[in-house]
């Protein structure tokens, strides 16, 4: 099918994804419990536009592709040829979702892997399988040929691990953890050397100096660390504020950490729902321990909320030190670390000392030194004087053990393309 029908397909199903708004975003936070409130107004609205946006990204990518490789293997190939590239599909494309971003995970390694062409054999995560499943239908009804997309969903273990190791599998593009990444990575060199990409866990860095515009820069902690109740790979989960706004910085967090309505996640009031599920809330709860014992300073919350489900109050912690389990180990809760740094050269060291690179943070009213920082992160996004800003056009991907390759933008369209070079022989090249 040519790129601009494959375009007029992913149209339709972001009208489709639109029409049924009110209930995928209902059955999202029925399936995950994250606010209703922020599955109607965030995952609804980015999973839509990243439907409607790839396509014509992809159009304008290949043009460039065309005109830069016309131009250099028509020009530059030496003797009597004719050389050019085709950019073809990768091929029956295995993708493994996580739970935390259901719809839009699904959306960012849909979108992209049809636009370039490529059918796709989708596995979501077992604790949250039914948005996916109702986008699988939304598919057929947009028009997408039978067996294009095909959504199993099931355990990791099981129907992930079968994908992972298959032999008519042409490429994996995975999210989850760390572990289950170098997993899947140990599968492809043992079976058919499958293209793998990964988008694994973090522990990312946001850097507040004392100039920045303080409201600010409280409100983007807040929202980098607790939006969907503290379950997101780029959660700035380290925070490291310059010696002379600490105080402020960490008083005025721990006021807006109480501000959190915890509750029913299909009231329009709650800000925080519940963590998915039991492993979860035992792992944080561990992790929150780890940080009493060791030392930090607990400033507000710490413990469970209610006698009901797995909702977590959100804890603050000051004087958090960098051996600390809970500076070091991926929490995936909401749970907030708070470091004091006092010179550049200390902080790149402190910042970049981990196993992780997925995302970074800076919020100062001085350009130059958010550049400083921008470039002295290993990570694979830094954020200045924002957080959480996505976008169809920007790249995203990790760093180090974070994982590699890059989903949205140009380079995550290359990564669902291989290259041929056709070369063809002409009685003579006379111009
Ligand atoms: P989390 O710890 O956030 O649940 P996981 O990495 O365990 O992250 O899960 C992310 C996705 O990977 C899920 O869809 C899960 O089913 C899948 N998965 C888990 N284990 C494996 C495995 N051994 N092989 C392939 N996929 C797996």
């Amino acid at each position: 099918m040519d790129a601009s029908n494959r375009g007029v397909l992913l149209n339709r199903l972001a009208d489709l994804v639109e029409r049924d708004r009110v209930y995928l975003a209902s059955l999202e936070t029925l399936d995950n419990g994250k606010p209703y409130t922020a599955s109607y107004a965030l995952d609804l609205a980015l999973t839509a536009k990243v439907y409607r946006l790839i396509t014509p990204l992809q159009l304008e990518f290949m043009q460039r592709l065309n005109c830069k490789t016309a131009k250099e293997q028509s020009l530059a190939l030496q003797g009597d040829f004719l050389c050019f590239t085709r950019h073809e599909p990768v091929g029956v494309c295995g993708q493994i979702i996580p739970w935390n971003f259901p719809l839009l995970m699904q959306s960012w390694k849909l979108g992209p892997a049809l636009a370039a062409g490529n059918t796709i054999v989708m596995k979501p995560a077992e604790q949250t399988p039914l948005t996916a499943l109702h986008v699988a239908q939304l598919t057929a009804e947009a028009g997408f040929p039978p067996g294009v997309i095909n959504v199993v969903p099931g355990d990791g273990p099981t129907a992930g691990a079968a994908l992972a190791a298959h032999m008519d599998v042409d490429k994996v593009a995975f999210t989850g953890s760390t572990e289950v990444g170098s997993i899947i990575q140990k599968a492809s060199g043992e079976s058919n050397l499958k293209r793998v990409t990964l988008e694994l866990g973090g522990k990312s860095p946001n850097v507040v100096f004392a100039d920045a515009d303080m409201a600010q820069a409280v409100e983007m902690s807040h929202l980098g660390l607790f939006f969907n109740q503290g379950q997101c790979c780029c959660a700035g989960t380290r925070i490291f504020v310059e010696g002379k706004a600490y105080d402020e910085f960490v008083e005025r967090s721990v006021q807006r950490a109480k501000l959190s309505k915890l509750g029913d996640p299909f009231n329009m009031e709650t800000d925080q729902g519940p963590q998915i599920d039991e492993v979860q809330f035992d792992k944080i709860m561990e992790l929150i321990e780890s940080g009493r014992t060791e030392g930090a300073t607990m400033l507000t919350g710490g413990s469970r909320h209610g006698d009901r489900g797995f909702f977590i109050q959100p804890t603050v912690f000051a004087d958090v030190n960098d051996d600390m389990r809970i500076a070091k180990e991926e929490i995936f809760g909401p749970v907030m670390q708070i470091m004091r740094f006092d010179g550049m050269d200390e902080l790149y060291e402190r910042a970049n000392k981990t196993q992780y690179g997925l995302a970074a943070s800076v919020f100062t009213k001085d350009l130059d030194k958010a550049l400083m920082v921008a470039q002295g992160i290993r990570a694979g996004t830094v954020w200045v004087n924002c957080y959480d800003k996505f976008d169809a056009a920007a790249p995203f991907g990790g760093y180090k053990m974070s994982g590699f390759g890059r989903e949205l933008g140009e380079y995550g369209l290359h990564l669902y393309t291989e290259v041929k070079t056709v070369t063809i022989k002409v009685p003579q090249k006379n111009s």
